[in-house]
Formats: C-alpha cells, sequence, structure tokens
C-alpha cells in the first residue's frame, strides 16, 4: 500500500515507522525538514512537498498539531482535495474539533475521497509500541477499510459513531486525562508536604481503585520532575478549547473540567507550554509555595 503521511512529529514519526516495518511503501511531508530526515532513517521516503505525498497515494494519513493545519493540508490549493485520487482513503489521526472532522468529511465525499477521523490515545509510548487505542469516526464501509493500516498502529480500535465522533471521543479521553495528572498533582503536593514518601505512596495508589495508566506510566518520571515531552502543555491547552466547545455545543456544563482547563491554561501562562502535561504538578506547587 502507497501511504502518504503528513506531520512527522512526536507521534507521527514513530506511526510512520511502524507502517514501514509492517511493508507499506510510506512517503511523508512534514514543514519541518529534520523531521523528514528522521522518517527516511527509518525506511520511509522524503516528499518534496504535500502534494507529492499525496499524489501516489492510496491512502493518506495526517498527524497534525491542530484544526487549522489539518484544514490547510485538507483545503489548501497544494492539499489534499486537490491532488488526492478519487477513491484515496484519508485517516486524519489528529487531535481537532469534531465539526472540522465533519466539515473535511464532506468536502472530501463530494470530490470522491473518502475521509474519517481516528485520533489516538496511548501517548508516544503507545505510537512506538503499536498500541494505540484508536476511536474512529465515519461511515461503517470506510472505517473497515482502515482497519488493515489502523490494525499495525494501535491494539484498539472502536468504530464510535459517524463523522466527529471520534474527535468526540477524543475530548472526553482529554477531559479525564487531564483530570487524573491534576489529582496525581495534588497527591504528590499532599504526601510531600505531610513528610510522607511519594514513592511509596504512589505505589500503593497504582495497585488499587486509584491505580491508572497514568499512575503506572508516569508517576515515576512526576516524582522526579521529569517533564520532558511526552504531550505537550500547550497540545493540552488546545484540546481543553476542543472539549469546551464540545460542550457549548452539546449543551452540557462540565465544571471539573472547567478547573483543570484553568490549571492546563496557568501551565502555559507560566511558561511551561513545551513541557509534558505531567507538569501540571508544577502549577500546583506554585499555588501552595
Ligand atoms: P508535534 O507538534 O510533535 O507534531 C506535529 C508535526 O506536524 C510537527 O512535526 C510539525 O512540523 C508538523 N506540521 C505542522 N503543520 C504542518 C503542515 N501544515 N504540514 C505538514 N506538517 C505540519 O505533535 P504530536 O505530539 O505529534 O501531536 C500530533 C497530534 O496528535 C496532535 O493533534 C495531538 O493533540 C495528538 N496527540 C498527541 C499525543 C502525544 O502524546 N504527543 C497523544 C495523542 C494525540
Amino acid at each position: 500500500m502507497n501511504i502518504g503521511f503528513i506531520g512527522l512529529g512526536i507521534m507521527g514519526t514513530p506511526m510512520a515507522a511502524n507502517l514501514v516495518r509492517a511493508g507499506h511503501t510510506v512517503v511523508g511531508y512534514d514543514v519541518s525538514e529534520r523531521r523528514l530526515d528522521e522518517l527516511v532513517s527509518y525506511g520511509g521516503k522524503a516528499a518534496g512537498s504535500l502534494a507529492e505525498a499525496v499524489a501516489q497515494a492510496h491512502v493518506v494519513i495526517t498527524m497534525l498539531p491542530d484544526s487549522p493545519q489539518v484544514e490547510e493540508v485538507v483545503f489548501g490549493s497544494a492539499g489534499l482535495l486537490e491532488y488526492g485520487a478519487p477513491g484515496l482513503l484519508h485517516i486524519d489521526m489528529s487531535t481537532i474539533r469534531p465539526e472540522t472532522s465533519r466539515r473535511v468529511a464532506q468536502a472530501a465525499t463530494v470530490k470522491g475521497i473518502r475521509a474519517i477521523d481516528a485520533p489516538v490515545s496511548g501517548g508516544e509510548r503507545g505510537a512506538v509500541d503499536g498500541t494505540l487505542s484508536i476511536m474512529v469516526g465515519g461511515r461503517a464501509e470506510d472505517v473497515e477499510s482502515a482497519r488493515d493500516v489502523l490494525g499495525v498502529l494501535g491494539t484498539t480500535i472502536v468504530h464510535v459513531g459517524p463523522s466527529g465522533a471520534g474527535q468526540t471521543v477524543k475530548a472526553a479521553n482529554q477531559l479525564v486525562v487531564g483530570g487524573i495528572y491534576g489529582l496525581v498533582a495534588e497527591a504528590i503536593v499532599l504526601l510531600e508536604a505531610s513528610g510522607v514518601d511519594p514513592a511509596a505512596g504512589l505505589d500503593v495508589l497504582a495497585g488499587g481503585l486509584a491505580g491508572s495508566r497514568i499512575l503506572e506510566l508516569k508517576r515515576h518520571s512526576m516524582i522526579k520532575r521529569e517533564f520532558a515531552p511526552g504531550f505537550r502543555i500547550d497540545l493540552h491547552d488546545k484540546d481543553m478549547g476542543i472539549i469546551i466547545a464540545a460542550a457549548r455545543e452539546a449543551g452540557v456544563a462540565l465544571p471539573l473540567t472547567g478547573v483543570v482547563a484553568q490549571l492546563i491554561a496557568a501551565a502555559r501562562a507560566q511558561g511551561h507550554g513545551s513541557l509534558d502535561h505531567s507538569a501540571l504538578l508544577k502549577v500546583i506547587e506554585r499555588i501552595n509555595a
């Protein structure tokens, strides 16, 4: 299969590398040339332009920061709708607004291109290991035709509804993840302020009802204050905006999400935007300093 892969960042590069290992021809494009070199070192091909990555592809995967970049790649004059062959399958795995996914799918259909939204959870580790959780929105037949490719990237692949539904589930995921990070940060601050070893404390929490994948994977780095991303605070801040817009559209109030959104905004305002989102701990510490 010829796969065009657009957006070779923290997530995109290991995902594209897994597709190369699975035997696909992967032609990558990123606005940063450094990223292209990395893909080539894994056996992929570097496209000189977006159009080149799209033109010969049976499948195009996008893994971009936010809605404006996806819109540019899809609707731009050098983009997917212009250069994609009829019958092409576009799998957008970025986290963007559900409304943008619906617009992309509608416009693609007019051009004979099939488009699904398939955002992911599992972080850089999941991208490297090919164990992502993938929440897919779109027409059933299009989702079925994406399963082989998605199966290389993830282990939990669920068709959750029509176009945009994958993004709504991802919004729910980010709401839970942000909340858990905030609470783990508060647990560390409480334990340390009380003179209890946080490592011992969180080991017990990880084995009990409070246990979670976040505690399992991130408690040691949080206690050591190692905040290299991973998933950047500024991307989680973007996601909180998506969640709040989705809640407004659905007509529901999410009070705890509001608090978490403000904590993440504070982390960004304090200059931590390029750190991992576990750096929420810095905000809770500063409140208590
Ligand atoms: P990243 O910033 O590391 O990567 C994004 C890449 O897109 C960069 O290499 C950038 O140069 C490239 N790019 C930007 N605009 C472009 C354009 N117009 N054309 C081509 N390339 C362009 O981000 P990431 O952490 O890999 O995240 C990508 C997406 O996945 C985001 O939507 C994020 O919310 C989501 N996500 C990230 C994680 C994570 O743990 N990092 C986990 C799940 C989901």
